[in-house]
C-alpha cells in the first residue's frame, strides 16, 4: 500500500530531486523550520485550540487566543529558524500571525458553526483495490445544514491566489471524495479558504463528475512518481526554502565556496573557471558586436561602390545580397489567418505544419497555382538580406 499526501505529490511536481532525498532516501536534515512555516503552525495551532474549546462550550476571547498564540511563539521560537528575506525581522512575522488571528476572530465571531472534524487523520482510496491512499488532513469539516458539508483550510502564506486556481485545486477536493464517501447525506460540498493573511476568502465546488476525473488523474500522477527512474532537479525560487539545498547538486558548489575566506574563494577551481569563461564570454560578446558592425560597413561600402567583393591583404570579403520574404510570427493573429488559409485550400501538408522554408521554396519555385500565390501575398514581407562571407585568397597557380 502506498499513502500519498498533496504535500508529497506537490513536492514532486516542485522538484523530482527533493522529491527522492525526502521521500525515498528519507534523509533527515537538522535544518530549523523557515520563519513561514513556524508562523504557520502557531497561528494554526492557535485556530485548532481555539475550535477544540468551542466543542466544550468554552469560548476564548481574541485575547486569550492571542495570548495562546503568542505563548506559542515565545516557547518554540528559537534562533535558527530560517528568514530568507532578510529584509524583514521574525518580529514582523509574529504580527503578522498575529493579524491573522485577529482578523479571522473579528470576521467569524460569534463562531456558529458546527465543526465535525479538527486536523482530521483520514485516507481515502485512490484506486478500487485501495493499493494506493490519500491523506485527509482537514484543517477543519464543518456540517452547515441540509446535507451541506464544509471542508475549511487556513492560509497564511503571503500569496492569494485567483478564484479560477481555487476552483483548480486538488487538495481539498481530493478530501472532498473522503466526506462524500463517509457522510452518505453529503448533497454540496464546499472547499473553503482562507487567506488569513488577507482576511479573504475562497470557496470553491466540484461536480462528481470533476471529483471522480481528478481521482483518476491523481492515482496516475501517483503511479507515475512510484514507477520514476530518475528524479532530475528542478531549480526555481522555492529553492530558498528548500531544506536540502546544500545537497544538490544546482547548489552545494555555493555551499561548499562560500564560507571560504575571499583569497580562497578566488583561488578554488571552480571559481576561478567561471570568472575566467565570465571574462571570456564578455570579450567574444563585444568581439562579435564589432564583427556585425564591420560586416554591415562591408555591405554599404560594396553597395556604394558597385562591387560584389572586397579584397584585402591575403583575404577577400564576398557581400551576398538578396531578396526574401518573411511571414507574421508564431502565435500572431495574421499566422493563425494564413495557417487556417493553407488549411481550407488543402495545401497544410505541402508545408508541414507551416514550415517556413518549405512554403519559401514552395512560393520560390511557384509550385502552387498563381490563384494560391496571389492569396498569399498578404502574408509575405519582403526583405532584403545580406551577408558577409570572408575566405582566403588564392595564390596565383
Ligand atoms: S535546492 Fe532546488 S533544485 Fe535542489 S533539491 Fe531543492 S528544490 Fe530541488
Amino acid at each position: 500500500m502506498t499513502t500519498f499526501s498533496n504535500s508529497r505529490l506537490g513536492t514532486y511536481e516542485q522538484c523530482p530531486l527533493k522529491y527522492k532525498y525526502q521521500y525515498i532516501d528519507k534523509i533527515k536534515v537538522e535544518e530549523a523550520k523557515t520563519v513561514e512555516a513556524f508562523m504557520g503552525s502557531c497561528v494554526h495551532e492557535a485556530l485548532e485550540k481555539h475550535y477544540r474549546a468551542l466543542k466544550l462550550q468554552k469560548h476564548n476571547t481574541l485575547e486569550e487566543l492571542l495570548a495562546y498564540y503568542n505563548h506559542l511563539w515565545a516557547k518554540n521560537w528559537s534562533d535558527d529558524i530560517k528568514i530568507v528575506r532578510k529584509e524583514y525581522t521574525a518580529e514582523n512575522y509574529r504580527l503578522t500571525g498575529e493579524k491573522c488571528v485577529t482578523d479571522y476572530y473579528n470576521r467569524y465571531a460569534p463562531f456558529k458553526e458546527r465543526v465535525l472534524g479538527i486536523e482530521t487523520v483520514e485516507y481515502v482510496n485512490l484506486d478500487p483495490e485501495g493499493q494506493f491512499k490519500w491523506n485527509v488532513r482537514m484543517d477543519r469539516l464543518d456540517y452547515a445544514g441540509d446535507g451541506k458539508y464544509e471542508i475549511h483550510d487556513y492560509k497564511t502564506a503571503g500569496y492569494l491566489p485567483k478564484q479560477e486556481q481555487a476552483d483548480e485545486d486538488r487538495q481539498l477536493a481530493l478530501y472532498s471524495l473522503w466526506v462524500k464517501e463517509n457522510f452518505k447525506d453529503a448533497r454540496n460540498i464546499e472547499l473553503v479558504w482562507h487567506y488569513l493573511a488577507f482576511d479573504r476568502e475562497l470557496r470553491s465546488e466540484r461536480t462528481a463528475e470533476q471529483l471522480e476525473n481528478l481521482r483518476k488523474e491523481t492515482l496516475q500522477a501517483v503511479k507515475k512518481i512510484v514507477s520514476a527512474e530518475e528524479f532530475p532537479a528542478k531549480e526555481s525560487n522555492l529553492c530558498n526554502w528548500c531544506e536540502y539545498q546544500s545537497m544538490c547538486p544546482k547548489w552545494a558548489h555555493l555551499y561548499k565556496v562560500e564560507a571560504l575566506p575571499p583569497k580562497e574563494f578566488k583561488e578554488e577551481d571552480g571559481v576561478r573557471l567561471v570568472e575566467e569563461l565570465s571574462v571570456l564570454s564578455e570579450q567574444k560578446k563585444k568581439l562579435e558586436e564589432r564583427i556585425d558592425t564591420i560586416k554591415q560597413d562591408l555591405i554599404d561600402y560594396a553597395k556604394q561602390i558597385g562591387v560584389e567583393v572586397v579584397f584585402g591583404s591575403g583575404k577577400k570579403a564576398t557581400v551576398s545580397i538578396r531578396k526574401d520574404v518573411d511571414f507574421p510570427p508564431k502565435h500572431s493573429e495574421e499566422r493563425a489567418e494564413l495557417i487556417s488559409l493553407l488549411k481550407q485550400e488543402g495545401l497544410w501538408g505541402d508545408v508541414e505544419d507551416l514550415d517556413v522554408f518549405a512554403l519559401k521554396k514552395i512560393i520560390h519555385n511557384r509550385d502552387w497555382s498563381e490563384e494560391i500565390l496571389n492569396k498569399l501575398k498578404p502574408y509575405q514581407e519582403e526583405k532584403t538580406t545580406a551577408t558577409v562571407r570572408l575566405a582566403n585568397l588564392k595564390k596565383e597557380e
